[in-house]
């Protein structure tokens, strides 16, 4: 930092313009000073101190009246982005609500028409793509299906878009969007992976310690490009989210044990048609609560959970498998009583309950339950 003051020498100085000079205080950035010497003063002037009238009088100089107004609205522009979301659903609506309230300049874009939803969240639609890419966004937020990324990203008109443009993604699923977008983005894009493990309704109150995923997977050296990303993390960071940076494959991996086993029991209980009853356990209205929780959620993105995340078929097997297990531990148990009142006490410790092994651990090949194999042996 640097502060300095230029005044006329003349006589005429005037006596406002001197009084502010001595009394008010201003530290310039460097590169700030470095304008004025290069630019609005000849060099001379600032090193001799004496030249056309003007001298180096004091390290405090008077600005402009609305200089401080003029550095606030810098910094405010610095840390507000112009964000554009593709894909204005369910799941881009909710998030739009969270940027307008930070104060960053929303867009919006649909293969539907959401004109008036947009304008009453605070954000700007955009009908037509091309449209909206003039506008010069920060960053490109894909909120789309999953499964039609892929078409929405190839129809991007994106010669349209500044060459250092941020695209970032909410799918569900990691692998599959980080690998479109290296495939189908321009290096000089940058690449920023996330998933929010939330939606509308788990984080209809608030998002605070609710998990935040995200990988960096390609971001340009640039001090600005740093710090863009850092001030997207940060929307998140406001909330109270609990940021979890981790690869696409680690997060999928996880994801399909924990948030597809998670869907599919809530799609397997709302087959049931479950109704509340005047005496709900606590454990049943978590079930019924789990209803609620992904029911609302598209088929779509149930789908694209399974489609475009290659470790969840496994998890769908291994669901088989223990519901399979667990029927068998059931009737070898019904089958124990019966054959107890039909032969009495005879055959008392002749008949052994058939021990079910618990599943292998995820990841690892999946076999018949043990006491299938063991009963197959004893035939
Ligand atoms: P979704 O059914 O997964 O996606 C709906 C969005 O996709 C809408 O904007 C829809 O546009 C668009 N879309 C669907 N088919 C399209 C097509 N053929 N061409 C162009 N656009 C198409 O529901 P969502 O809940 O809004 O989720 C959006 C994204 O956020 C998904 O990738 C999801 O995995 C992710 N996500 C959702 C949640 C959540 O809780 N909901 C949480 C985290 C992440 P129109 O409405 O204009 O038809």
């Amino acid at each position: 930092m640097i502060s300095f003051s230029l005044q006329p020498t003349t006589a005429q100085t005037p006596p406002a313009a001197a009084a502010t000079a001595t009394t008010r205080s201003f530290l310039l950035p460097y590169h700030c000073a470095h304008q004025l010497s290069s630019s609005s003063f000849p060099a001379q002037q600032l090193h001799s101190g004496r030249r056309q009238g003007y001298r180096v009088r004091a390290i405090d100089a008077a600005q402009p009246y609305d200089y401080e107004a003029h550095l606030v609205n810098r910094f405010t522009q610095s840390t507000k982005l112009k964000i554009a979301i593709v894909g204005f659903g369910n799941f881009g609506q909710f998030l739009a609500k969270a940027f307008v309230r930070q104060g960053h300049i929303v867009f919006a874009h649909s293969r539907s028409n959401y004109h008036s939803i947009a304008q009453s969240v605070g954000a700007a639609f955009f009908s037509d793509l091309h449209d909206l890419c003039e506008q010069h966004p920060d960053v490109i937020l894909i909120c789309t299906s999953i499964i039609s990324t892929e078409s929405v990203l190839r129809a991007m008109p994106l010669q349209r878009l500044r060459r250092n443009t941020l695209f970032v993604d909410v799918l569900s699923v990691k692998e599959f969007p980080k690998n479109i977008f290296l495939q189908l983005l321009p290096n000089h894009f940058d690449i920023l992976c996330t998933h929010p493990m939330f939606g509308p309704e788990s984080g209809k109150h608030s998002w605070q310690n609710l998990p935040f995923v995200f990988d960096k997977v390609r971001i340009g050296d640039e001090e600005s490009r740093v710090a863009r990303v850092e001030t997207f993390l940060d929307i998140f960071k406001k909330e109270g989210c609990t940021m979890v940076e981790m690869t696409c494959a680690e997060h999928d991996k996880y994801a399909a044990g924990s948030q597809f086993i998670t869907h599919t029991m809530g799609r397997i209980l709302e087959k049931l048609e479950l109704e509340s009853t005047p005496i709900n356990t606590k454990g049943y209205e978590t079930l019924l609560n789990l209803v609620e929780n992904t029911a609302s959620d598209s088929f779509d993105l149930y789908y694209g959970l399974f489609m475009y995340n290659k470790n969840a078929m496994e998890q769908l097997e291994r669901l088989d498998l223990a519901f399979e297990a667990l029927k068998k531990e059931l009737f070898g148990h019904l089958h124990e009583v019966l054959r107890k009142q039909l032969f009495g006490k005879a055959e008392e410790g002749g008949f052994r309950r058939p021990m079910l092994a618990k599943l292998p651990k995820n990841g690892t090949p999946l076999l018949p339950p043990q006491s299938e194999t063991v009963a197959n042996k004893n035939n």
